[in-house]
């Protein structure tokens, strides 16, 4: 079949979800069997989200090709079960770089370069980039922001142009908002028909309308926002909140929003989605009764977003484990000598989040050393794992003020330093150790007992590494190095074979655990974290 394209769009206000709508909608296409993939457009100038504080942005994600991209796409992966590259997440800042670098080769041959056609051109080419690959029956198209913005207008305008270009090979999704105001005790559309209204303004007809809404909509409604927005009866369905995401999906099947996408593209319909393992998924969410409680050390936790794929790696792996999760952020600069027991004692596993800089890491040695003594199932990741390092020499090796270069250029024991190929980097952008490398797991022991393989691949985002000129000593002390890359002989992984889970990755494993492929290391931690809560009662 050619290759349709969907484009989301979202107006009134932003964070309605549009990354979970457009996960979502492609969770039932793929359950159709049909090829998907979600690109996600972001009007910033940014070359990527790689340089942004986590405040500004949340959670940096990074796909197996290294590239530092959009939280959304985390989601695109946990539910589809499709990965995602560096195609799919397409800046304002790439787009014009690639414009400019063509200006300055002189690919224009003396012409003025323009918004239109120049930037709008590029892209249009950005989109149908994986289109074009042949592998993908649907591509779903996410534009970032808001209409209305000034900083969506290039990338609206080549929606439109598309849509011109591809007829019913393409169709519009647009989100919006319907509030509920108190006062009246009553659901407002008009907001509803201003955001459409601007879509239309620029050229756009949306063929589907998604509201959002705290509150049911009445069919009614539906049918009112249908005659004002030119839209048909059944292409206006509601996404009211639900206890989680996971179950958007089965929401908008409910409305037969997949069924709507085929029909307006002209695709047969056939039978239902394969749904039952997602099914089952819900299933087992829904039926836990017993709560297993995380707790997880980290610098941005007012900011819940910055830790999204670790929350939702965890939530996987309890969920597959029968249990709900209880995750508790608990904010390392918070915590003290005097205070760790009373933080942590009611845990039944910590996680040491991963992070840049000398903020808050005083707290994490704290937190691991209360851990490391009390046998607590501990699971450090990245910055997470370094410090589990530096805590170690400092107080198991008593290798005094052993730190990692990062914190302290100076220190006398600089077990986690920058890497040889690091050394001589200035730009900040995109130039970490970054995207998915191999790994050996050393047969028995517990991280090759939890991956059931020896050789796995992993995500990695850091510039530093574990030293290797301390291994024998962390070794014959009783931190093992269990995990290394075949190349480089880098440390991927360390553990304490002595204690009940007790185990930290130079990569993120969290990266790449999904509804329907959860990670294998999260579900080993839970597990650990579980059997000590049991052992505890
Ligand atoms: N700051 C550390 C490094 O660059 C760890 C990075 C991380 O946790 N992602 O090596």
């Amino acid at each position: 079949m050619e290759t349709k394209y969907i484009f989301v769009t979202g107006g009134v206000v932003s964070s309605l979800g549009k990354g979970i709508i457009s996960s979502s909608l492609a969770c039932l296409l793929a359950a159709r069997g049909f090829r998907i993939t979600i690109q996600k457009f972001d009007p910033y100038i940014n070359i990527d989200p790689g340089t942004l504080n986590p405040y500004e942005h949340g959670e940096c994600y990074v796909t197996e090709d290294g590239h530092e991209a959009d939280l959304d796409l985390g989601h695109y992966e946990r539910f589809t079960n499709v990965r995602t590259s560096r195609a799919n997440n397409v800046t304002t800042g790439r787009i014009y770089q690639a414009v400019i670098d063509k200006e300055r080769r002189g690919d224009y041959l003396g012409k003025t370069v323009q918004i239109v056609p120049h930037i709008t051109d590029e892209i249009k080419r950005n989109v149908k980039f994986l289109g074009n690959t042949g592998n993908y029956d649907f591509i779903i198209t996410e534009i970032g922001g808001t209409v209305g913005d000034i900083e969506s207008l290039p990338y609206l305008e080549a929606v439109r142009q598309l849509r011109w270009e591809l007829g019913n090979n393409s169709l519009c999704v647009h989100l919006t908002y319907v509030p509920f105001i108190a006062a009246a005790g009553e659901l407002k559309t008009k907001p509803t028909q201003h955001s459409v209204k601007a879509l239309q303004e620029v050229g756009i007809q949306p063929d589907i309308l998604v509201l959002r809404t705290e509150k049911e909509i009445s069919p009614e409604m539906k049918r009112k926002i249908a005659l004002f927005c030119n839209v048909a009866p059944d292409a206006v369905v509601q996404s009211k909140d639900v206890d989680s995401i996971y179950k958007v999906p089965l929401m908008l099947h409910a409305q037969h929003v997949d069924q709507t996408v085929l029909r307006i593209t002209g695709t047969t319909v056939e039978g239902e989605p394969h749904m039952k393992p997602w099914l089952d998924f819900i299933a087992k969410m829904d039926n836990a009764t017993e709560t297993v409680t995380i707790g997880l050390v980290g610098k941005y936790v007012e900011l819940q977003d910055a830790y999204k794929s670790i929350s939702e790696a965890l939530f996987h792996a309890a969920t597959y484990a029968g249990h709900k999760l209880h995750l508790e952020y608990i904010h390392s600069e918070k915590i003290d000598s005097d205070n760790v027991g009373d933080k942590l004692s009611g845990m039944d596993g910590v996680i040491i989040a991963p992070g840049f800089g000398q903020r808050g890491i005083e707290g994490k040695f704290i937190a691991l050393k209360w851990c490391r003594e009390h046998d607590i199932p501990t699971f450090g990741i990245c910055l997470g794992m370094q410090c589990m390092v530096i805590e170690f020499a400092r107080n198991v090796l008593g290798l005094e003020d052993a730190n990692s270069t990062e914190m302290d250029h100076n220190t006398p024991h600089n077990v986690i330093d920058l890497m040889e190929e690091q050394k001589n980097i200035s730009n900040l952008g995109g130039t970490m150790r970054l995207g998915a490398f191999d790994c050996t797991l050393r047969p028995g022991s517990m991280a090759h007992k939890a991956y059931n393989q020896q050789h796995i691949r992993e995500r990695h985002r850091h510039r530093y590494e574990f030293n290797n000129e301390y291994r024998r000593r962390f070794e014959e002390a009783g931190m093992e190095c269990v995990g290394e890359n075949p190349a480089a002989h880098l440390v991927e992984v360390v553990e304490m074979p002595s204690k009940r889970w007790y185990l930290g990755t130079q990569y993120h494993p969290e990266y790449s655990s999904t509804v329907l492929s959860p990670s294998p290391i999260f579900r080993s931690f839970i597990d650990a974290a579980i059997a000590y809560h049991d052992e505890k009662q």
